[in-house]
């Protein structure tokens, strides 16, 4: 196993330190922060959702203000997703073919046909600094046979996405211009099968991407189960570039991740779980609503620098969120996006320290997960009973 290491990625828009944690962006916003507090919690990169910008406000709108980032006033590396796991976990009436997807969205049930071209074709309007292939997430649990054959054609699926940017011939120069700015990174799948993730590594590897992720983990699987899928596709990456862990995950988790190899992270806990008043601290989370913060003057973590813990106490933050005051759910958001952010930039200092281990041992041992936190952490916030979360 390659073990935890210190990196830098290079993008049209700056540098990303890594172990890098990934706000996540869903609608061209960082739910209820604003990109300058963003820059202020010194987030290097945030993520897009391809599948929520082409269905509202739709690409042409975004490419009208020149793109994602003018879109949003965000002049920092963006990183988008293909769009397929949202179509899997949100949209009605989905066929996958192995030329694509079609699918009617979630909002206002158009149908729309999406393939491993038009999804790249979609992040080259968008204009994101990385661009992902587009995959097939198989759900947990999830058929041997059924695992293999879509982690076959998600390969297949990412070789046309390859090649899309390779060549494109009807627009060679914008092609170009595609390939020398924007970064494409191949995924991995094979569910919970230790072979199937190695096979669908090694089918990924060959055809030689800028980045690797690790897909269709944090599903709902046992914690177990996706360390060992993880493990398994590690030792086929190369090492000279970045491994990104897509979904995940908690505290604990990124640190264990780290120490297994893995740069990038994005996940929704610290924002969606601010909004149900849930706090991020050194010895796990704690739920603001309860009646013991309302006379409790402390801020939400001691020795927390994070705009919120200098300026507010937990029992004005909780007194917020009982009156359902917007500012409340910000106040914790900006608190959580500053503890995984935070806890990212430790684990860099520890990296180059030499103490990485030391640091991961104490922080895991002192932190108690809560399954309530681990459930929030799977699946779209918006979700419709037939279809199963999945990533
Ligand atoms: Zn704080």
């Amino acid at each position: 196993m390659l073990g935890a290491r210190r990196g830098q990625l290079t993008t049209a828009h700056g540098l990303v330190d890594t172990p890098a944690f990934i706000p996540v962006g869903t609608q061209g916003s960082v739910k209820a922060t604003n990109p300058r507090e963003l820059r202020e919690l010194d987030a290097q990169i945030i993520l897009g959702n391809t599948y929520h910008l082409f269905v509202r406000p739709g690409i042409e709108v975004i490419q009208y203000f020149g793109g994602l980032h003018k879109f949003m006033n965000w002049n920092r590396p963006i990183l988008t997703d293909s769009g397929g796991y949202q179509i899997f976990s949100l949209a009605k009436l989905r066929k996958i073919t192995e030329k694509g997807v079609h699918f009617q969205n979630h909002v206002d049930g158009k149908p729309a046909f999406i393939s491993p071209e038009i999804a790249m074709e979609i992040q080259s309007a968008l204009g994101s600094d990385i661009a992902m292939v587009l995959d097939e997430c198989a759900p947990y649990p999830c058929e041997r046979d059924y695992a293999g054959r879509s982690a076959e054609m998600t390969a297949r699926w990412a070789a046309r996405c390859k090649r899309a940017v390779d060549v494109s011939p009807t627009n060679p120069s914008a092609a170009a211009d595609t390939t020398a700015n924007q970064l494409l990174f191949g995924i991995v799948q094979g569910a919970t099968f230790e072979d199937l993730r190695r096979s669908s590594a090694q089918a990924i590897v060959d055809l030689d991407f800028d980045g690797y992720a690790i897909g269709g983990v944090s599903v709902g699987e046992p914690e177990e189960e996706m360390m060992c899928a993880v493990e398994s596709a590690e030792p086929c990456l190369p090492k000279h570039k970045p491994r990104y862990a897509m979904g995940l995950g908690t505290p604990p988790q990124l640190l264990e991740m780290i120490a297994r190899g893995i740069d990038m992270f994005d996940c929704v806990l610290p924002t969606r779980l601010a909004r149900n008043g849930t706090a991020f601290t050194a010895s796990g989370t704690i739920n603001l609503k309860n009646a013991e913060f309302a006379l409790d003057k402390s801020p939400i973590e001691e020795n927390c620098v994070c705009p919120t813990c200098r300026e507010f106490a937990r029992g004005y933050v909780r007194h917020l969120i009982k009156a359902e005051e917007i500012l409340g759910l910000r106040l914790i958001t900006l608190h959580n996006l500053h503890f995984y952010l935070d806890l990212m930039n430790r684990a860099r200092t520890e990296i180059e320290r030499g103490t990485f281990d030391q640091f991961r041992r104490e922080f895991v041992m002192g932190y108690k997960v809560r399954d309530v936190d681990l459930a929030a952490s799977v699946g779209e916030a918006v979700s419709f009973p037939p279809n199963k979360p999945r990533r």
